[in-house]
């Protein structure tokens, strides 16, 4: 086997719990366990580092994933927020907002998941629906009550874009995916191409045409790859796109 990679995963501030464990930064097991899975070598990356530190740990990296979590700062791309707007974070809109450009601009392989690929459209330029259900009519659900709906279980069906890096990953013209995500993209950033449509037209998946590998799917592999291998090829060709030599 060659080199294993080096693969950034993205993280989050929590504030508000008690000492000993008071403030945190944190990320989803699943990121990390996905990307051992796959063969990487997992880092998780502090979302409160200075724009030098972060750019120096970033250059250090094989390849990177944007993981999920709260709302981007509608303000970033130019709008008033709308009630619904959960889990601002500047930080870590700023340091991923950062890395998602440098990403694209290096060709370092890219997997954003849900808030990531949000992050990615508009590190590019791109805007976001800020809240599905009371935004667009007759949209699917594509959130869900953690009690009703377990995050392995399949929410809506995606087709995908048979000329795509998606496609060819999936090897299929659509998947099943879970969902839990209250905005999508708005305004496709010029640089993407949309590689995956819910059957009410939400945008579940991007990518940037001319990298190596810089995919964004809207909704969660990493609950679902241990019973869909189609999901564990998504980490893999991270994996494997990352451990190509520049
Ligand atoms: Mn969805």
């Amino acid at each position: 086997m060659t080199k294993r990679p080096l693969i950034g995963i993205t993280a989050f501030e929590t504030k508000h719990l008690r000492p000993p464990h008071a403030p945190l930064y944190a990320t989803g097991q699943r990121y990390v366990r996905a990307i051992e899975d796959a063969g990487g070598l997992p880092v998780i990356l502090s979302p409160a580092l200075t724009n030098e530190t972060l750019r120096a740990v970033f250059e250090r990296l094989d390849g990177l994933l944007l993981s999920g979590g709260g709302d981007i700062d509608p303000a970033i791309y130019g709008e008033e927020p709308h009630p619904s707007i959960w889990g601002l974070d500047m930080n870590r809109d700023r340091a991923e907002l950062a890395m998602a450009k440098w990403a694209a601009d290096a060709q370092t392989p890219l997997l954003c998941i849900c808030r990531g690929t949000q992050v990615l459209n508009v590190a590019l330029g791109g805007s976001l629906v800020q809240d599905i259900a009371s935004m667009v009519p007759d949209a699917l659900t594509h959130m869900y009550d953690e009690e009703v709906m377990p995050r392995e279980a399949v929410a809506h069906p995606v087709k995908v874009e048979t000329d795509s890096l998606l496609a060819s990953l999936i090897q299929d013209k659509s998947a099943e995916v879970n969902s839990w995500h209250h905005q999508s993209i708005k305004r496709v950033a010029d640089d993407l191409k949309v590689v995956a449509l819910s059957p009410d037209g939400i945008v579940e998946a991007i990518e940037l045409p001319g990298h190596p590998f810089a995919l964004g799917v809207q909704w969660h592999p990493e609950w679902l790859y241990h019973q869909q291998p189609e999901m564990a090829r998504l980490f893999a060709g991270l994996v494997e796109a990352a451990s190509t030599d520049k």
